[in-house]
């Protein structure tokens, strides 16, 4: 048996980000993970700003290597289809210029992002990295937990990170995380080739149908020509209206409105599916000797389906309280309390704001009438963009007076309260 300190369940983003993050601060760690790398993991492959930005702060040249290495797709902003089927555009920044070098995200497929978060991690000899390792149980011990591998390997850690993802047996069975169908989505995707229609710089398309809502049917640009199409439901809405999300991406995908755009395409690998354990229910996410990150910890945004992120940022929180942990020999829950608290002051307010707009754009004359408002006036888009960056400003937009002063804006002049 191995006694070690720090042992990371699973070398996802949330994973690999908390192995890095450690290692940036000096401190040593165990990254296992059942796959070995190159590995599939289902998605939308949107990788939006807050990926960069974190990962900028571990190495500036983080960003350059994946560029070099993976060529992924530069987004400049999104096409937002509501069920009125009025086109909105949002660039990310105001009278952007492309300089792929600078995009504020990117679509990249997964098997290549996380394929470089590997190699990354392979760069830093002070994380030992274990693949094609099954961890199968994990017991209490004194020390903290004993973890058991598939193949009778074992490790005793004082701290365990799991990062293991949707289907985490640990944070379902020892930490008591249930899945909850509403708080909760699930989504199939396929790549296709020869998708047409695009947005010059790759725009990815969130398209609100009237049939699966709250959800969305996605077509976001990949480079060489290909697209990772999906559609994403929330789980109880599935199951009351008995959906096959695979036969009803088809359905979409030959349906008049988009049959000209997939004319000439064709799909290159079989539909898959995969859960999203949704961020928009309140849950504790640490206990004695234990941390949730990333999917493990149910930290995916309701309303975008974005969880790339938000696993990369849990990953750094969870190791940052590591360090104080060692420093200070404490791994008790009382202790550990605080990864909570800056989940909650980090992630959760955006969360909230994210589940309260799902809510909202479950009602379908709202969403239209607000996106109406939004299509007639560039300066509501303007603010919308920079909403993007810009949190406080977000915040207005679950307000119902924010709305209704821009109702009554005729002018197109974008009200005080915004203005700000
Ligand atoms: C269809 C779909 C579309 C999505 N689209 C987007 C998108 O466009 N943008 C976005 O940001 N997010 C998207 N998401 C969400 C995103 O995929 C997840 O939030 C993200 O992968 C979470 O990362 P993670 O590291 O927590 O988990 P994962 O990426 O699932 O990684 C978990 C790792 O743990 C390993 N593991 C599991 N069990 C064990 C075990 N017992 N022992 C050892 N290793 C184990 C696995 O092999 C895996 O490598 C989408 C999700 C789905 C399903």
């Amino acid at each position: 048996m191995t006694p070690t300190p720090i042992v990371i369940i699973g070398a996802g983003p949330a994973g690999a980000a908390t192995a890095l993050r450690l290692s940036y601060l000096g401190i040593p760690s165990t990254l296992i993970d059942k796959a070995t790398f190159p590995r599939d993991k289902v998605c939308g492959d949107a990788i939006s700003g807050k990926v960069p930005t974190l990962l900028n702060r571990l190495d500036p040249a983080i960003m350059d290597r994946f560029r070099k290495r993976f060529s992924p797709a530069d987004v400049w902003g999104i096409r937002f289809y509501p069920p009125s089927k009025k086109l909105i555009e949002l660039p990310f920044k105001v009278g952007y210029e492309r300089i792929p070098d600078e995009a504020p995200g990117y679509v990249s497929k997964r098997i290549d992002f996380d394929a470089f978060l590997i190699e990354e991690v392979r760069r830093r000899p002070d994380i030992d990295l274990i693949l094609n390792t099954e961890i199968k149980t994990t017991e209490r011990t004194q020390e903290g937990y004993l973890l058991r591998a598939k193949d009778g390997r074992e490790w005793q850690c004082r701290l365990l990170i799991d990062g293991s993802g949707a289907h985490s047996r640990f944070s379902r069975h020892e930490a008591g995380q249930e899945t909850d169908k509403d708080h909760h989505a699930a989504a199939v995707r396929a790549y296709y080739r020869g998708v047409t229609g695009f947005h010059p710089d790759n725009f990815i398309e969130l398209h609100f149908l009237d049939a699966y809502n709250p959800g969305y049917f996605w077509i976001f640009p990949l480079p060489n020509g290909e697209a990772n199409v999906g559609l994403g439901m929330r789980s109880d809405i599935v199951k009351k209206k008995g959906l096959n999300l695979r036969k009803e991406l088809d359905v979409i995908v030959a349906s008049e409105q988009f049959r000209d755009r997939f004319r000439d395409a064709e799909q290159i690998d079989p539909t898959v599916g995969y859960g999203l354990p949704l961020g928009s229910k309140d849950r504790t996410l640490s206990g004695d000797h234990y941390l949730l990150t990333g999917d493990a910890g149910h930290l995916i945004d309701p309303l975008t389906g974005e969880g790339i992120g938000n696993a990369v940022y849990s990953g750094f929180i969870a190791a940052e309280l590591a360090e104080k942990c060692l420093a200070e020999n404490r791994f008790d829950a009382e202790f550990l309390a605080a990864y909570d608290v800056r989940i909650e002051r980090v992630l959760r307010t955006e969360l909230r704001l994210s589940y309260r707009m799902q809510q909202i754009m479950q009602y379908k004359w709202i969403t239209n009438l607000l996106t109406g408002i939004v299509a007639a006036n560039p300066k509501v888009i303007e603010l919308l963009c920079r909403m993007y960056t810009d949190f406080e400003l977000r915040k207005q937009l679950v307000k119902p007076t924010f709305w209704w002063k821009l109702f009554r804006t005729k002018t197109g002049q974008v009200p005080a309260v915004a203005r700000k």
